[in-house]
C-alpha cells in the first residue's frame, strides 16, 4: 500500500480539473469566471487540492429556475423509469469507486477503507431506490358511503435542497438524492464548504447519466458555497423541502426559517452516543465496538461513540483493556491503510478538540489517556489529534455535548434503570447501543422505557449504520429520518382521493342536505 493516491490520475480519470478557479459550480459550468473560489485543504497533508468557484446571487436563481424548470419534465417520468437512472447512476459508481474513494479520503481525511466504504453506500442506496421505484405504494380504504371508493397516492414534491455535512460528504447527499429522484424530485446540493471537490465528482459523473438518457442536468443542480448560502436555499420557497444534515446550530436555524415559510424539513443533527457495557456483555465484542466507535473517523461521525457506561464490576478490568487498546492505535496519513486514525477535517476541529479537553479538567474529568496535537514532519497540516479517554461524572457539561473529536467519556453504573438514565440524560438522541447477553438487560433498553434515540442496537456499537434501515434520531438530533424503510414518504406528498361511482351523492357522516 501506498501512502498517498496520484491525485493527478484520480483527476484525469474522473474528468475533473485541479487549480483552477474557474471551473466548476456543477451544472453552469463555464459561467465561474470571476467568482469567488473555494478553497479545498486536504487535511492529510496540509495541501491545497483545488479551488472550485462559489455561486453568486444571479446564478443561484437560474439554478433554481433551472430546478424547477427540470422538474415538470421529470415529474412525468414514469417512477420505474426514474429508477433507471439511479441504476445507472449507481452503476457509473461502481466504476468510480476506487478513485471517488480516494478522493473523499483525501480531501475530508477518513481512512481509505472508509472513503471505499462511502462512495459502497452510495451503490447501495442506489440499489435500494431502484427497488424503490416500482413500490411507492398507498393505502386503499374503505369508504363508508356506498358506491366509493377512497384510496391515497403519493406525488412528488419539487424541488429538494440537500445541505451536507463536511463528515460524509457524498453519502448524505446520495441518501437523500437517490430517494428523491426515484420520488419525482428534482435536487439542489450544497455541500459542504469543507469538502467542495468531491461533490464536483459526483455531480460530474451523474451529469454524464443525464446527457446519455436524454435528460435535463436540472435534475441534480450543484451549488457551491458556505453558511450564506445555505440560509439562502432554507428561505427559499421555490424549495419544497429541505434536507440539512450538520450540527445543532445550524439545524435550529434552518429549522426556524423553514418553518417561517411553511416548508419542509428534514433535520439529521448532532448525536451524543452512548453504549452500555453491562456485566453480561461478552467484552470480546465490546472492546472493538467501543474503540472503533471512538476513534473510527478521527471520532467526526455523528454515530461516534462518544460516552461508555459501563457496569461497577466490570469497570476496572474493561477499563484496563480499552487503554491497553488505545496505546496500539497508530495515528497517521489515513490512505495509509496500516493506521487506525487520520487526522480532523482543520484545525478548527483541532482548537475545538483542546478547549473540550481543557473544560472536561476544569470540571474534574481525569484522563486516562491524555489527549494532545500531534507534530513532527508526518503531521505536518497539524490536524491529527490523539485519541483520549477521560473518566467523568455524567452531569457534568462537557460530557453533554457533542465535541466533533475523539475524546472518549467513561462513567460508572450500578443498575439498568441508572444506566438507561445516564445514557438518555443528554439533549441528542442519535445512536444508542447495549452490550449485553442478558435478554431481559436487552429488552429493557428496547423497551419504550428504554433508549430514547432513533438507533438502538444490542450488541454491535453507536457507530455506521446500513442503509435499509430509517437513519436518524431525537431531540436535538432534528427528528428526521433518511435513506431506508418507508423514509421516502417525507419527499412526497400524500393526496386522499374519493371517487363516487354511483349515482347518488351521499355525504360523509349520514349528513343529510336534500334540495
Ligand atoms: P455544520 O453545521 O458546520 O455545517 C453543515 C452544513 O450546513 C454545511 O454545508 C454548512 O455550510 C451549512 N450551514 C451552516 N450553518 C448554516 C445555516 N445557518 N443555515 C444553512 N446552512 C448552514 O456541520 P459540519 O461541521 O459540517 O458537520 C458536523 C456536524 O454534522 C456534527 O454535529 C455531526 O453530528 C452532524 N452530522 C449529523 C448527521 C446525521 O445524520 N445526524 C450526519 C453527519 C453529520
Amino acid at each position: 500500500m501506498t501512502s498517498a493516491i496520484d491525485i493527478s490520475a484520480v483527476f484525469e480519470r474522473m474528468a475533473i480539473k485541479p487549480i483552477n478557479p474557474a471551473w466548476s459550480t456543477g451544472r453552469i459550468e463555464g459561467d465561474a469566471a470571476g467568482e469567488v473560489a473555494i478553497t479545498s485543504f486536504s487535511p492529510v497533508d496540509g495541501q491545497e487540492i483545488a479551488a472550485v468557484a462559489a455561486l453568486d446571487e444571479g446564478a443561484y436563481d437560474e439554478v433554481i429556475t433551472q430546478a424547477q424548470a427540470a422538474f415538470l419534465q421529470w415529474r412525468n417520468v414514469p417512477a420505474p423509469e426514474r429508477g433507471e437512472m439511479v441504476r445507472q447512476f449507481g452503476e457509473e459508481l461502481r466504476r468510480h469507486k476506487q478513485d471517488l474513494g480516494a478522493l473523499v479520503s483525501y480531501e475530508m481525511g477518513k481512512s481509505l477503507q472508509e472513503g471505499f466504504g462511502e462512495v459502497q453506500e452510495m451503490i447501495d442506496i442506489c440499489d435500494f431506490a431502484t427497488g424503490l421505484s416500482r413500490q411507492l405504494y398507498g393505502f386503499t380504504m374503505q369508504s363508508e358511503r356506498p358506491g366509493h371508493r377512497m384510496y391515497e397516492q403519493w406525488h412528488p414534491l419539487g424541488v429538494v435542497g440537500i445541505i451536507s455535512a463536511f463528515n460524509f460528504p457524498v453519502a448524505v447527499w446520495s441518501w437523500n438524492a437517490a430517494i428523491a429522484w426515484v420520488c419525482g424530485n428534482v435536487c439542489v446540493w450544497k455541500p459542504s464548504e469543507k469538502t467542495p471537490l468531491v461533490a464536483v465528482a459526483c455531480q460530474r459523473i451523474l451529469a454524464r447519466v443525464l446527457a446519455r438518457n436524454g435528460l435535463p442536468e436540472g435534475i441534480s443542480c450543484l451549488v457551491q458555497g458556505g453558511q450564506p448560502l445555505g440560509e439562502r436555499l432554507a428561505g427559499d420557497h421555490r424549495v419544497a423541502l429541505i434536507s440539512a444534515t450538520g450540527s445543532t446550530r445550524m439545524g435550529k436555524s434552518v429549522a426556524a426559517t423553514v418553518a417561517a415559510r411553511l416548508g419542509k424539513s428534514i433535520l439529521e443533527l448532532g448525536g451524543n452516543n452512548a453504549i452500555i457495557i453491562t456485566k453480561y456483555a461478552d467484552l470480546d465484542v465490546a472492546l472493538p465496538a467501543a474503540v472503533f466507535g471512538a476513534v473510527g473517523t478521527a471520532g467526526q461521525r455523528c454515530t461516534s461513540t462518544r460516552r461508555l457506561i459501563i457496569h461497577e464490576d466490570i469497570y476496572e478490568a474493561f477499563k484496563e483493556r480499552l487503554v491497553k487498546a488505545y496505546r496500539q492505535l497508530r495515528i497517521g496519513n489515513p490512505l495509509d491503510e496500516s493506521n487506525h486514525v487520520g487526522p480532523l477535517i482543520d484545525k478548527d476541529a483541532v482548537a475545538n478538540y483542546m478547549g473540550a479537553i481543557a473544560r472536561c479538567k476544569a470540571e474534574g474529568g481525569r484522563f486516562i489517556i491524555e489527549g494532545e496535537v500531534l507534530s513532527g514532519q508526518a503531521y505536518g497540516s497539524g490536524c491529527y489529534v490523539r485519541p483520549c479517554i477521560a473518566e467523568v461524572s455524567a452531569d457534568y457539561a462537557i460530557v453533554k455535548t457533542e465535541t466533533f473529536a475523539p475524546i472518549l467519556y467513561v462513567m460508572k453504573y450500578r443498575t439498568m434503570d441508572e444506566a438507561i438514565h445516564i445514557q438518555n440524560s443528554v439533549p441528542q438522541g442519535l445512536s444508542s447501543a447495549i452490550m449485553t447477553l442478558n435478554i431481559r438487560e436487552a429488552e429493557q433498553f428496547l423497551s419504550a422505557a428504554g433508549s430514547d434515540c432513533g438507533i438502538a442496537n444490542v450488541n454491535i456499537g453507536t457507530s455506521g449504520a446500513e442503509i435499509g434501515g430509517a437513519f436518524g434520531g431525537e431531540k436535538e438530533t432534528g427528528g428526521g429520518r433518511e435513506s431506508g424503510s418507508d423514509a421516502w414518504k417525507a419527499y412526497m406528498r400524500r393526496q386522499t382521493n374519493t371517487i363516487n361511482y354511483s349515482d347518488k351523492l351521499p355525504l360523509a357522516q349520514g349528513i343529510k342536505f336534500d334540495l
